[in-house]
């Protein structure tokens, strides 16, 4: 068997790995000439969160992001499983507990245990909760690591270019081209996500943190040097030309509203893309004619990639063809 996938964002590169590793010949077309901000895998925060992203998304998320953990951590070297921890201001405490109610797998943090666990906090927050289990990685690294992997594997990756061959045979191609793939796909929308790279040379954070706030509900993740990447905006939108100012204002007000050291930070990076969602706002896996789809990732994309990637492996192998892989039996 051959296989051909179309795309090197997140969906693409897992399910090469995943196939390559199952022993099958993996070759991947990305038009770009590599990693980049082309794609929407480039723009994401990296948070590994099966436990807050439930939340707002289905049960299956929480299964599904459990297993893709597993996956990263295999695969890649520098996941970091710190957890991630959510804060609140006093005003807005109450926030917390509605987030706890519609979530699992956490602990309550007071004061003293925040500023244990992240020492910049003291004396910031009241209260917390701390999702232990969770992790987070820097998507770019993350991809690159991928690409090494797979090449490893024996797989091969192409950049800039373009691939416009069918499923024939034993040969199937996989569609991962994320937003790019709306003409084919009728019912994917864009949602429109905004967020910064800042560097702070006075702070440091070992893991995500979210700040509830009803008005601005923000993200800050992590990365080696001083690197923080902050998000992110959630608008119904598939125009990611530029950041808009209120954006913008918002994000920096977060972020020093976690802490007023960020005032003081560099802004390396102002990002905007699409993320590709389906109504639902679940991935699916479509089997068609010319192709199988691997798409609509919304913004769990480095959430739920691995296990999407799995279970269209499984589906592959076994030469199951269905019009949309039924991801429950695998839950
Ligand atoms: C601001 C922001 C923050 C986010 N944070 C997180 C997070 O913390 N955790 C998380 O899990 N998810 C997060 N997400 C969501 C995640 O980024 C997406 O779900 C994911 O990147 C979608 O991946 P993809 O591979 O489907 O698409 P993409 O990453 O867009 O990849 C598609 C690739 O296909 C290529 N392509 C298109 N057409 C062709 C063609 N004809 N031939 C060859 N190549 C082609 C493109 O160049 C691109 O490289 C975030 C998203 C945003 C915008």
């Amino acid at each position: 068997m051959k296989i051909t996938i179309v795309g090197a964002g997140v969906a693409g590169m897992t399910c090469a790995v995943e196939l390559a590793e199952r022993g099958v010949a993996v070759d991947v077309y990305e038009q770009a000439t590599g990693f980049g901000p082309h794609s929407c895998s480039w723009f994401a925060g990296g948070m590994l969160s099966p436990w807050c992203e439930h939340e707002h998304s289905a049960e299956l998320i929480a299964k599904f992001g459990e297993q893709s953990i597993a996956w990263w951590c295999r695969q890649v070297p520098d996941v970091t499983r710190q957890g991630s921890l959510l804060v609140a201001h006093g005003r807005h405490a109450s926030e917390l507990i509605g987030f706890s109610r519609r979530t699992t797998r956490y602990e309550w943090l007071d004061a003293a245990a925040i500023s244990a666990l992240e020492p910049a906090l003291a004396d910031r927050f009241q209260r917390g909760l701390f999702f232990k289990d969770e992790a987070h990685l820097d998507p770019r690294t993350a991809l690159q690591a991928l690409a090494e992997r797979l090449m490893a594997l024996g797989g091969r990756i192409h950049f800039g270019a373009a691939c416009a061959e069918q499923s024939k045979g034993d040969h199937l191609v996989i569609d991962c081209t994320g937003w790019a793939a709306r003409d084919q796909l009728h019912s994917l929308r864009g949602v429109k996500g905004e967020m910064l790279i800042l560097r702070s040379k006075e702070l440091t954070l070992s893991r995500p943190v979210r700040l509830l706030d009803p008005r601005i509900p923000a993200y800050i993740v992590p990365r080696p040097g001083g690197i923080f990447m902050v998000g992110a905006t959630m608008i119904e939108s598939d125009d990611a030309s530029r950041i808009t100012a209120r954006a913008m204002l918002e994000l920096l007000s977060a972020a020093c509203s976690l802490h007023p050291a960020f005032a003081e930070a560099e802004v390396l990076e102002i990002g905007t893309q699409v993320r590709p969602a389906f109504p639902d706002n679940m991935p699916r896996i479509l089997w068609r004619r010319d192709r199988i789809y691997i798409n609509g990732f919304y913004r769990h994309g480095f959430l739920l990639a691995p296990a999407f990637a799995r279970m269209a492996a499984d589906a592959i192998l076994l030469g199951q063809r269905c019009a949309q892989v039924e991801y429950e039996n695998h839950a």
